[in-house]
């Protein structure tokens, strides 16, 4: 059986843009119809299979018996036929568990892959699926299909891996479930590196790309497509009808970097950044939904090169600014290297809805560098809304190369492009709106249906209420009992802590009588080591760090880069952490090299004599764009008598990939903060800080070092109590 077919056609426009709409590869379905003389070949361990996959004849199935494959280096490099491939498939889809250091590799012709499930693991390769067995080897006509990936990460979050690449020509990769990836590398990449790579007709459809957590850095695309060495050569890639649920790795959900590719009929929920046509041209985006729920850095397509196409496309309650609109023209270099910014030219942007969105960039990244604008592009027959008053357009540079044409809007766009507008009230404006657009895929259509699709509910719920009484090692016990969700209830009284706990779930730990908090003291330099999904949230809890030895690295929470590469999230409400001062540098938060939190955030908290830095996340000092924290936020609280900065964050490089670091800072109150001569915080390469209706005295300024980017800094309201302070903030521009 082939799936359909269709000839090759070439779909051409006004203005001359012409795409090539790609011929789909033919490939078996997974459970073909065969003749009676195939064979079932049931298997059951690693030396039964190779022996099958090494002598497998077409029309062959493979049938893996369900259990877990531990360690399974797996392999299939054989021939089968459109008609008759050769299949490896689970016994019962989903039932078949590859773990620990497992991987597949295809290469050949018309392989048919189901029903896999990767997890409690990580490849040990570059890749966990690799459609080629190695570089002269690489597969065509294949397929997988209704395999899961799921938080499959290296342990160690900058060693770099790809959990899916591409190779080959003719492929599809539809159903499939990838959900979760923490570390360095393109959640899935198709590599166009040899030539029999290029012109590659695959197909990536109807698959579940499942939440990536801010990975911190560069390197957290959830797709690539190319590189920039391979950008100017034609790729061919149809990504269809997919679903990206929370795809936040970084500034790029898709990075485009090759020619020829179609995306058509996706969604986009809740994902931060933009599909990105980065490098390479002739690229079709149409028919997709971007829907950014409100969600904070959400965006829709980033266009850059020569003849990209934009159109019929739903861009709804998207928040992004700047590289993260909802539409974004860039400039380019002048004579660009392949690695930088190529003008755009001849880009069509037609019949799109933008439906309450912040922003359209246009002429986006204009500076010293990329000063050539958009030429000999149009803007056309477009409705847009903006989410406020105003009209959503910034403008960055000379647009007298966009032509805008019969479009629709609800507040004066910018004077120069309004000749291109026709303005009506917001009411009038939304009857034009499609009515039961069916753009974009349900998420139900996507992945594999016998694998659930991750809730939305907060890392902190779903588990049991757990009363702890007070006595020695209480609170250490039940957290290293603890189940993920769990809410350990403490009675008052006081627990010291002999051991440090290695929290590798998220569990919140509360007091029972919020008017007679217990009282934790520890006997190590640290007492909570987050590692995992380790996440901790605090309510109404005192602690002393009077029974910690005098160490250095002493804090109360930390990381370590061992053991899970985890995003951590840090809450501490209604707190009183005192005496933290048995040696010069004693810390309450604090982050490992390596390691990252999405959110630390601490409300109602009092905070007195503590040595070093309240919050330590200054270790990532490579300057490649990595950073601690994502989500920095202190509000409603006090600090006194505080040796070091309340917060030390560090994000060097000139990196322009990330939204973060944010740090939130008000409604607080600072008394002698930086006693060891310190600024009140160190803030490096932060991206987005609000300092406002805080008091602050006996205190030096907080400290911004600017490196890249355009920061978003917001200071007011602040009350500085000695008049002879000269600031709350001092700015130091390394751009
Ligand atoms: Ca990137």
């Amino acid at each position: 059986m082939r799936l359909g077919l269709i000839n090759a056609t070439v779909i051409c426009f006004a203005l001359g843009a012409c795409q090539a709409v790609p011929a789909l590869p033919e490939v078996s379905e997974a459970t073909p119809q065969r003749p009676h003389s195939h064979r079932v070949i049931p298997v059951s361990n690693q030396e039964d299979y190779f022996n099958a996959a090494t002598n497998a004849q077409p029309g062959d199935q493979i049938v893996l018996q369900n259990g877990v494959w531990r360690d399974f280096d797996m392999l299939l490099d054989a021939e089968g036929t459109i008609e008759t491939p050769i299949t490896v498939s689970a016994e019962t889809p989903g039932k078949v568990i590859l773990s620990g250091q497992s991987s597949l590799r295809l290469a050949g012709k018309h392989l048919v892959i189901s029903g896999l499930v990767f997890r409690e693991g990580y490849t040990p390769r570059t890749e966990v699926i690799s459609f080629r067995r190695d570089n002269d080897n690489l597969a065509y006509n294949s397929r997988v299909t209704e395999t899961v990936i799921e938080n499959y990460s290296n342990p160690t979050r900058a060693q770099r891996d790809i959990w899916v690449a591409m190779y080959g020509q003719n492929n599809v990769f539809d159903h499939n479930h990838l959900s979760g990836k923490l570390n360095s590398g393109p959640t899935m990449a198709v590599r166009l590196n040899t030539e029999d790579s290029q012109n590659n007709n695959h197909v990536i459809r109807n698959n579940y790309f499942g939440p990536r957590p801010v990975f911190g850095s560069n390197g957290g695309e959830t797709l690539r497509i190319g590189t920039s060495h391979y950008s100017l050569t034609h790729s061919g890639t149809l990504v269809e009808n997919n679903y990206f649920d929370r795809c936040s790795g970084e500034v790029e959900i898709i990075s485009n970097k090759s020619g020829g590719n179609t995306y058509r009929g996706n969604t986009f929920f809740r994902s931060r950044g933009t599909l990105t046509l980065r490098h390479g041209n002739d690229t079709l985006v149409e028919n997709n939904l971007f829907d950014g729920d409100g969600a904070p850095y959400t965006g829709g397509v980033r266009v850059i090169n020569a003849r990209q196409t934009v159109r019929n496309n739903y861009f709804k309650d998207l928040t992004g600014e700047r590289f993260s609109g909802a539409l974004v023209v860039m400039n380019g270099v002048p004579n660009s290297p392949i690695n930088r910014y190529h003008q755009v030219d001849g880009a069509i942007i037609e019949n799109n809805v933008f439906d309450t969105v912040r922003r359209i960039e246009l002429a986006e990244g204009s500076d010293a560098e990329r000063t050539a604008v958009p030429v000999n592009s149009i803007f056309r027959s477009n409705i847009v809304i903006g989410e406020g008053s105003d009209a959503p357009f910034r403008i960055q540079d000379d647009l007298s190369g966009i032509t805008f044409e019969d479009n629709v809007t609800t507040a004066a766009p910018p004077s120069e492009i309004a000749y291109g507008f026709e303005v009506l009230p917001a009411v009038t404006a939304k009857t034009r709106l499609p009515v039961g657009h069916s753009l974009g895929v349900q998420r139900t259509e996507t992945g594999a249906d016998w694998y659930p699709k991750p809730s939305v509910s907060s890392t902190f719920d779903g588990g049991e209420r757990i009363e702890v009484v007070a006595s020695p090692d209480a609170l250490g016990t039940a957290l290293a009992r603890a189940k993920a969700g769990d809410t350990l209830v403490l009675t008052s009284g006081q627990y010291r802590e002999s051991k440090l706990v290695n929290l590798q779930v998220p569990v919140t730990v509360e007091a029972a009588d919020p008017d007679n908090p217990p009282v934790i003291t520890f006997e190590r330099p640290n007492f909570v080591q987050l590692s995992g999904k380790g996440s901790l949230r605090m309510q109404g809890v005192s602690v002393s760090g009077a029974a910690s030895p005098d160490a250095s690295g002493n804090s109360f929470i930390f990381t370590t880069s061992m053991g899970g590469s985890g995003n951590h999230t840090v809450e501490l409400a209604d707190m009183s952490f005192t005496g933290f001062d048995v040696n010069k540098g004693f810390s309450v938060v604090s982050a490992a090299k390596g390691t990252f939190y999405d959110r630390i955030k601490i409300s109602g908290s009092h905070f007195s004599d503590i040595s070093g830095t309240v919050i330590k996340l200054d270790t990532e000092t490579d300057d490649y764009g990595i950073y601690n924290a994502e989500y920095v936020i202190i509000e409603d609280s006090s600090f006194e008598r505080i040796g070091g900065p309340v917060a030390a964050v560090y994000r060097g490089g000139r990196d322009e990939s990330t939204f973060g670091p944010h740090v939130w800072v008000s409604d607080s109150k600072f008394d002698d903060v930086g006693l060891r001569g310190g600024p009140l915080m160190e803030l490096h390469g932060v991206q987005n800080l609000k300092i406002s209706g805080n008091q602050i005295a006996n205190a030096k300024p907080a400290q911004l070092t600017i490196t890249t980017g355009n920061p978003e800094v917001a200071v007011s309201g602040n009350t500085l109590m000695d008049p002879s302070a000269a600031a709350v903030l001092t700015t130091v521009d390394l751009r």
